[in-house]
C-alpha cells in the first residue's frame, strides 16, 4: 500500500507518492503541482480548497479561511459561512481535497500518509497536525519535520557522498533550519532550530503595515476608515493580497507599484493608493525579521558542533527563499552559493514520500535511505530549588535536552521537598528558559498522589519523558518505594482534541463533503431553472420557483434521496417547459 507524502503548508500543500522508487508530485485537479492552503465554504454549503478559493478570497471573505497552520495547537474557534470549525478541521479539510485529487488522479484510494510538520512545531502543534490528517480520513503514518524531509529528497540523490547539509526552511508563516549529515545514506539531522511564527506573510504584513502608515499620513484618515468589521477584513485582504504579489515582483524586479489601487469608500469616492515600492525599500521593511534567522542558524550550527566552514552545501526551501535579501544573506553567511538545483516548493513533499516508502518497505533500510532526527527544543518539568537556605518554585528543569536522537526516553530522580508531602504535579514545559514560566506549558500535569508521609527529602520520584519519532511526548511518574505509576500521554493540552471529539468531527465533515458533492451535482440545473423563470409564465415561473425552493431545502438538510428526487421533478419540469 502506497503511503503518500503530504506537505501541509501554511500558504501552500503538496502532495507526493513513490514511483518506481524515485518520487514524483501529484497534480491537483486544476493541474497545479501546489495547491494554495485557502478552504472556502460558500452559503449553499460547498467547498471549494486551492486556487480558486485563493482568488475569491477577497470579495468572499466571511466564507475564506487562509493561514490556518497558524492556529494549529490552539482552541481557537473559525467561523466560516455561519459554521465553527476548530483549526484541525479546517486544516482537515485541506487534507481531504488534496487526498480527492490524488484519488482522482490514480484511480485508487488513498488512505494513508507521512505528514510534515515545522521542526519547531510544538507538541500539540504537531498532535494537532495528526489529528487534522484523521478527521480528513488518513491513517498518519508519521509526521516528518519539514527540514529533515527536503535533505531526504536531496540524499535520495546524493547517496553515495558524505556531507554536512544546511537546510533553510522559509515557508509562509514558518521557518526552520537544521543542520543534516549525509553520510552513507543515512540522512542524520544534528540540530534543528527556528520560529514558528516567522514566514512570508509577516513579510507581506510588512508592506500591509507600510501601506497603511502612509495612506494615514498622506491623508489624515485611516485606510479602514468608515468601514465596518467585515468591510475592514475585506480592505485588509485586498492589501494583503496586493502586498503579496508586490513581494513576489520585488524577487525579480527592482521596483513595483500597488496592484490594488481602491481597497474602499471614503466621503462617496474611491479610496486611492498607488504607491511604488523599491526592492531596497522592501528589504528596509524585512531586514529585522531576515537577520533574525541568522541567529537561529548559529544556534542549530553550535548545537551541531559544527562551524560555518563544515557545511558543504545550502539547500533553501520554502517559497520566500526566493527573495533576493535571504538568499544574499545566507550567502554570505557561508560565503557560498546555495544549491539551486532544489526545488523550493517541491523538496518536502517529496521527502515525505521517501520517508512513506521507507516505512511502507518500498525502499529497503538496508539498501536505501535510513533517517534520523532530533526534538529541536528542551522538554522538562517545574522544580522547587532551596535559593539562601528558601524553598523556591518555579525553576525549570531540562528532562530531554534540545537536539536529542529521537526516539528518546530519559528518566530523573526527584525528592519529596516537605514533611509528610503526599503527592506531587508532574508540570510538563517545551523550552530554552531556566524559569518554567518564560516556556511553553505543555500539560498541567501528572498528579501522583499516595506518596508514603515521610520526612521531605526520604521519598524518591522518578519521572520518565519518552519523545515518539512524530515528535510525540508521553510522560510517566513513579514513587521508587511503592511502584505506584502515573502514565499518560499530554492529551489533555489546551488545542488537542480528544479521541471523541476526533470521531465527531470526522462525522461532521464528511456530512460538509457530502453537501458540497450533492450541490456540485445540482447546480447546474439550479443555474438553469432559475435562468428559465425569466422566460416562462408567471404560472410556469411558480412552478419551477417551487421545486427550486424544495430542492435547496433537501440540500439544506444534506438528503441525499431528497435532492435526488427533487432534482428529477425539476429536470422533468425544465424539460417540460422547454
Ligand atoms: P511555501 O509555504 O513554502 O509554499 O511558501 C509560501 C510563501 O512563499 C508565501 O508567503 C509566498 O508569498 C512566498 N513566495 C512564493 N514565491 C515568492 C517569490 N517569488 N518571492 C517572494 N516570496 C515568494
Amino acid at each position: 500500500m502506497t503511503i503518500f507524502g503530504i506537505d501541509l503548508g501554511t500558504t501552500n500543500s503538496a502532495t507526493a507518492r513513490l514511483k518506481n522508487g524515485k518520487p514524483e508530485i501529484l497534480i491537483n485537479k486544476n493541474g497545479g503541482r501546489t495547491t494554495p492552503s485557502v478552504f472556502q465554504l460558500t452559503e449553499n454549503g460547498e467547498i471549494i480548497v486551492g486556487q480558486e478559493a485563493k482568488d475569491t478570497f477577497p470579495s468572499l471573505i466571511t466564507q475564506t479561511v487562509t493561514e490556518v497552520k497558524r492556529l494549529m495547537g490552539t482552541d481557537e474557534i473559525i467561523t466560516v459561512s455561519g459554521e465553527t470549525y476548530r483549526p484541525e478541521e479546517i486544516s482537515a479539510h485541506i487534507l481531504k481535497y488534496l487526498k480527492s485529487c490524488a484519488e482522482e488522479i490514480l484511480g485508487e484510494p488513498v488512505t494513508e500518509a507521512v505528514i510534515t510538520a515545522p521542526a519547531y512545531f510544538s507538541d500539540s502543534q504537531r498532535k494537532a497536525t495528526k489529528k487534522a490528517g484523521e478527521i480528513a480520513g488518513l491513517k498518519v503514518e508519521k509526521i516528518i519535520n519539514e527540514p529533515t524531509a527536503a535533505a531526504i529528497a536531496f540524499g535520495m540523490d546524493h547517496m553515495d557522498t558524505n556531507q554536512n547539509i544546511l537546510v533553510y526552511d522559509l515557508g509562509g508563516g514558518t521557518f526552520d533550519v537544521s543542520v543534516v549529515e549525509l553520510f552513507d545514506g543515512i540522512v542524520e539531522v544534528k540540530a534543528s532550530a527556528g520560529n514558528n511564527h516567522l514566514g512570508g506573510m509577516d513579510f507581506d504584513n510588512a508592506i500591509v503595515d507600510w501601506i497603511e502608515r502612509k495612506f494615514e499620513q498622506e491623508n489624515g484618515y485611516s485606510v479602514f476608515a468608515e468601514a465596518d468589521d467585515v468591510e475592514q477584513l475585506k480592505r485588509k485582504a485586498l492589501l494583503k493580497e496586493s502586498a503579496e504579489k508586490m513581494k513576489k515582483i520585488l524577487s525579480s524586479q527592482m521596483s513595483t507599484r500597488m496592484t490594488t489601487p481602491f481597497p474602499g469608500i471614503h466621503n462617496n469616492a474611491p479610496i486611492s493608493i498607488d504607491y511604488k515600492l523599491t526592492r531596497k525599500e522592501f528589504e528596509n521593511l524585512i531586514r529585522d525579521m531576515a537577520a533574525s534567522t541568522l541567529k537561529e542558524i548559529d544556534k542549530a550550527l553550535s548545537d551541531a558542533g559544527l562551524s560555518v566552514n563544515e557545511i558543504h552545501e545550502i539547500l533553501l526551501v520554502g517559497g520566500s527563499t526566493r527573495i533576493p535579501l535571504i538568499q544574499e544573506l545566507v550567502e554570505n553567511k557561508f560565503n557560498k552559493k546555495p544549491r539551486k538545483d532544489v526545488n523550493p516548493d517541491e523538496a518536502i513533499a517529496m521527502g515525505a514520500a521517501i520517508q512513506g516508502g521507507i516505512k511502507s518497505g518500498e525502499i529497503d533500510p538496508k539498501t536505501g535511505l535510513m533517517v534520523i532526527d532530533v526534538c529541536p527544543y528542551t522538554l522538562g518539568t517545574e522544580v522547587v530549588r532551596y535559593v539562601g537556605g528558601q524553598l523556591v518554585p518555579g525553576y525549570f528543569e531540562p528532562i530531554i535536552p534540545r537536539n536529542s536522537v529521537i526516539p528518546v526516553s530519559e528518566t530523573k530522580i526527584y525528592t519529596t521537598v516537605y514533611d509528610h508531602q503526599d503527592s506531587v504535579n508532574v508540570y510538563v514545559y517545551q523550552g530554552e528558559s531556566p524559569r518554567a514560566d518564560e516556556n511553553i506549558l505543555l500539560s498541567d500535569g501528572i498528579i501522583l498522589d499516595k506518596i508514603p508521609q515521610r520526612p521531605a527529602g526520604e521519598e524518591k520520584i522518578a519521572v520518565t519523558f519518552t519523545y515518539d519519532i512524530n515528535g510525540i511526548l508521553q510522560v510517566e511518574a513513579k514513587v521508587l518505594s511503592t511502584g505506584k505509576i502515573e502514565k499518560r500521554p499530554i492529551c489533555t493540552q489546551i488545542g488537542v482534541m480528544s479521541d471523541s471529539e476526533v470521531s465527531a468531527a470526522k462525522e461532521k465533515i464528511e456530512q460538509a463533503w457530502n453537501k458540497s458533492e450533492l450541490y456540485e451535482e445540482v447546480k447546474n440545473i439550479i443555474y438553469r431553472a432559475e435562468k428559465m423563470m425569466n422566460d416562462v409564465s408567471p404560472s410556469d415561473k411558480i412552478k419551477i420557483e417551487a421545486l427550486v425552493s424544495k430542492l435547496k431545502s433537501e440540500l439544506a438538510a444534506n438528503n441525499t434521496h431528497g435532492v435526488k428526487r427533487a432534482e428529477e421533478e425539476l429536470t422533468d419540469l425544465l424539460i417540460e417547459l422547454v
